[in-house]
Formats: structure tokens, C-alpha cells, sequence
């Protein structure tokens, strides 16, 4: 049996409590085992201790909306990229989330059941994953190019099938069923159009409630949860109706949405970051192939999204984190934390949206997102106090350790051995 003992560190335990200090945390082949005052377990033998004095320990971060296989904007390269360049280019994106200290994503559309067997293969260095394989889009939705003349360019298969375009109720069944066959942690559905193309018009529903219901019952009756991806308007309500377990990134959100959300207590996944992101990429890199338009529309959405938000939060949504990171801006997920706290959480809101809050959005409350006593070890440790400044959380040369079932994937407290282990202290 392998055994650590993380000792002298400030906790905070991811469930809302408040941060204990002089705290112990004992770790027995990658899970939790015990969780004590520093001198309750001062007896205890471990190969390995390490001495957290003046740092802070908190659970792993799980961003609950995260496109990881997204690489290029330019619909020409996307076209020309093989399938296998987009894995390649994926894997140094999974291994920078990780490093960043997100050791569960929740992929929402364009990575398959092989990038979580890879994962817990050990063959990758990645967050834990739970994918969605593909968003499920009605015809002229996401990302659907349809032209004037009538041609149609297929770009779900250009980009190694992120979209299935699909409709009718019992057509839908069945995608749901083979998605689920092949290994979806859970369904993703786009109910509502893009505002990207048209920022300045509420979005319109996609897919009627009878479809939305169908894919929700086949995943809820395979223990899979489903998440909807929205821009507003009357979409987001028929996914709330139909039973999805999440709604994420509402840029307009009425307060009859708010109303039902409450009632239906479904999860709110703001994914703040998104247009941010989008804005972020433009100005690092002119040529990342972000058209004109979308740039206008992301600075647009950026006051709407945030004040549907904050008026969300004052009312009593459940809400967990999702950073909507995509493509280029990978690594940067803990970024939302800032925006949550600029949009009126305390610190403590923001972190157990990221962690406690955000596992039961995922349904992996007893695996991980707190620091409790059977729970996996996914710890991040940081090198000062985030409750004070919830920003140092993105500063990588303060992020002493990210530790994913009991392995570091980072350690700057003092340079591991070459296969993860943390050194013996
Ligand atoms: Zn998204």
C-alpha cells in the first residue's frame, strides 16, 4: 500500500465549510483516508510527507464545460485537418488543463470514450473526462453551414463529428441510444440557435420539447445525465421542461428561466469565460481565424450573459463552473473563477462551484470535489490564500502541487522523480 501524508496546510474542503487551519491529510493508494488536525495524525508513517506550511490545500478543480479537441476557427483548416493532427494537438491541451489544476472535465461535444479510457489507462496526462462524444444539433444550428445556392458543407464530419445534426423524436432515440452504446457519459443537446450569428435577436428554439424529452428519457433511463447548450430565448425553457439535468451558458436568461430553474432545480452552468475567451484569442492572435463577426458579438453578449448571472445567483440557482474553453485558450479554465467573483460571489461561491458543487453537477459527488475521507485524491495546493484573492489560482508558479488520484501532475514544492510520484520528503 502506498502512503502520503500532506501536512501543516490550510483546508478548504470544497463543501462550503469554512478553511481549517493546521490540518493532515493521509492518502492510501490514490484515495482520501484520513483528513485530521495536524496533530492527530502526527504518528502516522508515510513513504512520502510533504510540509504545505503557508499554503493553501484545496480539492481538484472540475470544469464542467470544457471543448478540449477544439483547435482551429478557420472553417479551411478545419476541413483540412486529419483526424489524426487533431488528436495529436489535443493532447498537449488535455495536459495543460490538467497542469492547470482541472483534474475533471466534463467534454462537451468532440472527444470520444477513447480519450477517457486513455486517461484512465494512464496512457495520457489529462484531466479525468466525461464525454459527451457529440452535440446533438438540429439542422441550421451550431455550426451548421448551409448556403444560399443550397450546398451544404457537412462540417460535423470535418471536424471529426463535434455535431450531429439530427431530428424527428424516434430518430432521436436512436442517436441517443448509440451515442450511449458507445460510450457517453452523458448527452449534450443544443436547444436554442447561435447568437453569434445574430447577436442583435433573441435566439430561437431548436428542436421541439417532444425531441428534447426523448433524448433526456433515454439518457436518465441509461443513469446518464443530459446538458443543454444555449444561447437564450425560448430554448431554454424547453430544455428545462423536458428534464435536463444542466443548462449552460445562457447568454439571455429571462427571470421566467430563473423562475424554472428553481423549480426544476437544474443546474446553471454560466461558462462566463466564453465570450471572454473568444475575445482573448482574437487579440493574442489576429490570424487564429475568428471571424469579424463573432468578435462583434462576443464583446456584445459579455454585460447580458453577466447580469443574467448575478440576477440568477441572487435568486437561489444551484450553479457549478464551466469555462466553455475551447481551442486555444485551453488552460486558462480557472479564469471563471475571477469572472464569478466580478459578477457578485463571494470567493467560497466561485471555489465550491468548482468543486463540491460542480461534482454534483456531474453526478461524481462520491468520487471526487471534496476533501473527504474515501474520495479520490485529486488535490490542488496554492501558494497563498484564494479566499483573499481569488486570481493567484491562475498563476501557475503558485500552484505547488495538482494531484489526480494520488499522482502529482505538478509538484514545485520539489522536483519529483520522472514518473509522477511525488519525491519522498
Ligand atoms: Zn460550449
Amino acid at each position: 500500500m502506498s502512503r502520503m501524508l500532506l501536512r501543516h496546510a490550510r483546508l478548504i474542503d470544497g463543501s462550503g465549510a469554512a478553511p481549517r487551519e493546521a490540518q493532515a491529510v493521509l492518502i492510501e493508494d490514490g484515495r482520501i483516508a484520513a483528513v485530521a488536525a495536524d496533530a492527530e495524525l502526527a504518528g502516522v508513517e508515510a513513504a512520502t510527507a510533504i510540509d504545505l506550511a503557508g499554503r493553501t490545500l484545496l480539492p481538484g478543480f472540475i470544469d464542467c464545460h470544457a471543448h478540449l479537441g477544439a483547435y482551429d476557427y478557420e472553417l479551411e483548416a478545419r476541413i483540412a485537418t486529419p483526424a489524426s493532427l487533431t488528436v495529436m494537438r489535443t493532447l498537449p491541451q488535455l495536459r495543460d488543463t490538467l497542469e492547470a489544476g482541472v483534474t475533471t472535465v466534463r467534454e462537451a461535444g468532440g472527444l470520444d470514450a477513447g480519450f477517457r479510457l486513455a486517461q484512465e489507462q494512464g496512457l495520457i496526462d489529462s484531466p479525468r473526462l466525461l464525454v459527451s462524444i457529440v452535440i446533438l444539433a438540429q439542422t441550421g444550428g451550431i455550426w451548421d453551414i448551409a448556403c444560399a445556392s443550397g450546398a451544404k458543407l457537412d462540417l460535423a464530419g470535418a471536424m471529426g463529428q463535434v455535431v450531429r445534426y439530427c431530428g424527428g423524436v424516434e430518430a432521436m432515440r436512436q442517436i441517443a441510444r448509440e451515442l450511449l452504446a458507445a460510450g457517453a457519459d452523458l448527452l449534450n443537446i443544443h436547444t436554442t440557435s447561435s447568437l453569434h450569428k445574430h447577436p442583435e435577436r433573441l435566439p430561437h428554439a431548436m428542436f421541439t420539447p417532444a425531441e428534447i424529452a426523448a433524448v433526456v428519457e433515454e439518457a436518465h433511463n441509461a443513469g446518464k445525465r443530459v446538458m443543454a447548450h444555449v444561447d437564450g430565448g425560448p430554448g431554454v425553457a424547453n430544455a428545462i421542461r423536458a428534464g435536463v439535468d444542466s443548462v449552460d451558458h445562457p447568454y439571455h436568461l429571462s427571470d421566467a428561466d430563473i423562475e424554472l430553474l428553481l423549480q426544476h432545480r437544474t443546474w446553471l452552468v454560466p461558462t462566463l469565460s466564453c465570450n471572454y475567451g473568444i475575445v482573448r484569442i482574437a487579440e493574442r492572435d489576429p490570424h487564429a481565424g475568428i471571424h469579424e463577426s463573432s468578435l462583434r458579438a462576443a464583446r456584445q453578449l459579455i454585460a447580458i450573459h453577466t447580469e443574467g448571472f448575478t440576477r440568477a445567483v441572487k435568486a437561489g440557482v444551484r450553479f457549478a463552473m464551466g469555462s466553455d474553453s475551447f481551442g486555444r485558450f485551453q488552460g486558462d479554465n480557472l479564469f471563471e473563477l475571477q469572472l464569478m467573483v466580478d459578477a457578485g460571489c463571494t470567493p467560497m461561491q466561485a471555489i465550491v462551484a468548482a468543486t463540491g458543487d460542480a461534482a454534483r453537477c456531474c453526478g461524481l459527488e462520491r468520487e471526487t470535489g471534496t476533501i473527504a475521507p474515501g474520495k479520490r485524491a485529486d488535490l490542488v495546493c496554492v501558494d497563498g490564500d484564494p479566499l483573499a484573492d481569488i486570481r493567484i489560482l491562475q498563476d501557475r508558479r503558485r500552484l505547488s502541487l495538482v494531484m489526480q488520484d494520488g499522482r502529482c501532475a505538478v509538484d514545485r514544492l520539489r522536483a519529483g522523480p520522472d514518473d509522477g510520484t511525488c519525491a519522498a520528503r
